[in-house]
């Protein structure tokens, strides 16, 4: 669609002034929002969950690459704006105002979806939490593109032994492939964040057998919680840890950034 205004227009049209409270940092350059908008593959005909649309910048590049978006958005600025950009776009876009965590994305959706967003970061990492874990498996969405602060990507994507390595990296690669798409550099940004950005990508995979999402959670957090220590002081408080441990030989004077994500989903096994 080449007669939509620029964005910068839009902004000065519905006098959308980047709100800190909201976390509003966005994105004007549409050519790396269509390169964000290609992580997930052939989004063609195919239904999106973007959260935080803003002004819409990531959500018409989603348009143009053909996807059926809904968008989540809690600023009742941006409603308006996009209003135009649905009526762009006939039946590919539909807009809800509301918080998206007080919201059931698949119930909303209603068939499986892409997630697409440049999210505040704090809201960003609580959403990533809830759609990662939990006991169904495999989950309604099919993949995640999400920005970060480089630093969360970073401990996202972390290998074993690393110093970013903990509860994130195991909750994100213990029964999905979790990769770093694009690092985003802040002066891309209006206004520019304090720190540089970078966009995850995770797909799901298959889930081990026998093993509760909740008790590897309970099993990082108490591993983790005391990185420093060996994981015969750490996990003293998990009933059964320490057994754990031995039925799987896994040396209990270990510490947690030294075991990889199959060591601890055979420990949570043993533990579920
Ligand atoms: N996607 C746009 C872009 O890339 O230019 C805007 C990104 S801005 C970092 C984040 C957006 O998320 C803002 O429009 C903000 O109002 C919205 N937002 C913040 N918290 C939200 C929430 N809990 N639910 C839905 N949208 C939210």
């Amino acid at each position: 669609m080449s007669d939509l205004p620029p964005l910068r227009e839009v902004i000065a049209t519905h006098g959308l002034s980047a709100s800190k409270a909201l976390g509003q940092n966005f994105l004007f350059d549409e050519q790396l929002l269509s390169r964000i908008a290609a992580i997930p593959g052939d989004l063609s005909g195919k239904a999106v969950l973007e959260i935080g649309p803003g002004p819409g910048g990531l959500t018409r590049a989603l348009l143009r690459a053909g996807a059926r978006v809904t968008a989540i958005e809690r600023d009742a600025r941006c409603i308006p704006a996009l209003a135009e950009l649905s009526a762009a776009f006939p039946g590919q876009l539909r807009v809800i105002e509301g918080d998206a965590l007080a919201e059931n994305h698949a119930a909303l959706l209603g068939e499986p979806f892409h997630v697409v967003a440049n999210l505040p970061y704090n809201v960003g990492t609580v959403l990533f939490t809830r759609w990662l874990g939990g006991e169904n498996w495999p989950p309604a969405w099919q993949s995640l593109t999400l920005m970060f602060q480089q630093e969360v990507a970073q401990r996202i994507v972390a290998p074993p032994g690393s110093g970013a390595y903990g509860r994130l990296a195991v909750l994100a690669q213990w029964r999905s492939t979790a990769k770093l798409a694009m690092k985003v550099h802040r002066s891309a940004f209006t206004p520019p964040p304090k720190v540089m950005s970078a966009i995850v990508h995770v797909t799901p995979a298959e889930a081990p057998e026998g093993v509760s999402a909740r008790m590897l959670e309970r099993l990082s957090e108490a591993a983790f919680g005391q990185r420093r220590k060996m994981l015969r002081q750490s996990l003293k408080g998990l009933p059964g840890a320490l057994d754990a441990l031995e039925a799987c030989g896994i040396d209990p004077q270990r510490r947690a950034e030294t075991l990889a994500i199959g060591e601890f989903v055979a420990v949570a096994r043993a533990l579920s």
